[in-house]
Order: C-alpha cells, then structure tokens, then sequence
C-alpha cells in the first residue's frame, strides 16, 4: 500500500497534548486484548487494584504532559474509565453524584470485578482531583447477544474492535484522511508483525497497568487463546513483549 500519514508526530515535551480524550482512541478502538488479560490475570484486592490502577493511569497522564489542571476533572476519569475497561461510558449527573455508565462491558469483563476495580479507582481519583460529588459505576447493554467488530485497515495497518459487527467501518481515528475502510478480519489477510507493531507503537499504558498486577499468573496461554480470535499463531512472543 503506499500513502503516508499527513500527520507529523510532536514530541510531547515541545507541544503537550491538550485532552486525555485523545488517549480514549486505545479503549473505544484498539483490540481489547490488554483488557482482557487484565481481566484475566486480577483475581482479588479489586478495591486496592483499583487504586493502584488509576495511580498507575496518573503517572502516566502526567508523564506524557497532559495538563490535568486545566481540564475538567470529570474527563480525567472518563478517559481513565474507558482505558481500562475498553468501553464507552456516558453520565448521570446530578447535583450529589455522578454515575459513570459503562456500554457493553460485560463483553470484556466479568461486570462485578470491573465495578469494583473502578470503584477503588474512582475513591482515589476523587480525593486527588478534589470532586465533591459521589461517584459510582452502572451499567447498559446495548449490544446484547450480538457479536463485536473486529477490523483491519490495509492502508494504516491498525486493527480495531468496536461495536456490532460489519463487513466494513470507516476508519474510527481519521476517517477524512485514510480513506480506506478497514473490513472485517474474516475478509482479509494480514501479517501478525502488524499487530506487533501496533503494540510497539501505542504509549505503555496497558503494560504499565498489566505490570502493576501483583501476583499475577501466567499470561500466555490467555493471550494465545485470543490471539487466535485475531487469526495470529505466530508472534506470540513478540507481542507479550510489548505487553508485559
Ligand atoms: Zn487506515
């Protein structure tokens, strides 16, 4: 394929970003294997995890020059809830309390252990960020029984994973300037050095978090077993690579 991003990469240290709702791009379209193996290798401490987990999410934030205090504390945690947990969240507002509700998420996650690892990081996040409101974690199913997309674009060489399966989608990060619709994995072949470097490529967030997992057992054979979904059996090393 030829083209090229017209997009010239800055380095944070010269232009910051702006919004940590550029980082919500990894949790709304980025294959969920981080999250699922996440979701795999935490088994108890939910609260404390939780804690950590968003610590981990502020250190990162803030290494990459996200100006948090010019923000809304509100999109911190937003974007902090749907990396973690690979979904979209909409809010409940009111005058006490803020509910966070998140879309699907027991496509990813067993839904007690993601409420109560975001819980624990929800009660750190409102002591740092200084939110008077409650805040609490519900959730919506929209998409039911029904299977998630799962794409590959042969222009950009991404893989995506969101919503109701199709045949095709318009490319979910800069569909003005790739042009080329991703399509459904079953359609298309690929190489799995592209998800290699997909992962090499994306922040460390997801390792940062899958590292910070105390006593966490093997990895491999989960990570096998969804790679399998993606049509990768090769690889499977280098990606654990950029994984852990
Ligand atoms: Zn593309």
């Amino acid at each position: 394929m030829t083209g090229m991003c017209v997009n010239t990469p800055i380095a944070v240290e010269n232009l910051a970003p702006e919004s940590t709702e550029a980082l919500e791009k990894f949790g709304l379209f980025y294959p969920k294997i981080p999250q699922r193996i996440l979701s795999e290798v935490i088994n108890g401490n939910y609260r404390e995890t939780g804690k950590n987990l968003a610590e981990t999410n502020l250190e990162f934030v803030k290494e990459w020059k996200f100006d948090i205090q010019k923000q809304q504390p509100l999109q911190t945690i937003k974007s902090f809830i749907i990396i973690l947990a690979g979904c979209e969240t909409a809010q409940r507002i009111n005058e006490e309390s803020i509910t966070f509700v998140l879309m699907d998420a027991g496509k990813i996650w067993d839904k007690d252990k993601i409420k109560e690892l975001l819980s624990g990081g929800l009660q750190y996040l409102k002591s740092e960020l200084k939110i008077e409101h409650s805040l609490s974690i519900d959730f919506i199913d929209i998409l039911g029984e029904r299977e998630v997309g799962k794409y590959f674009c042969a222009k950009c060489g991404m893989f995506f994973e969101f919503g109701i399966k199709r045949e095709a989608v318009t490319c979910p990060l800069m569909a003005q300037k790739c042009m080329f619709d991703p399509q459904n994995i079953e359609k298309i072949d690929y190489s799995s050095d592209k998800l290699v470097k997909q992962f090499k490529i994306t922040p460390d967030i997801y390792k940062r978090f899958i590292n910070s997992i105390k006593n966490r057992g093997v990895i491999s054979d989960k990570l096998n077993e969804i790679l399998k979904e993606w049509k990768v059996t090769d690889n499977q090393d280098k990606i654990m690579n950029e994984l852990v």
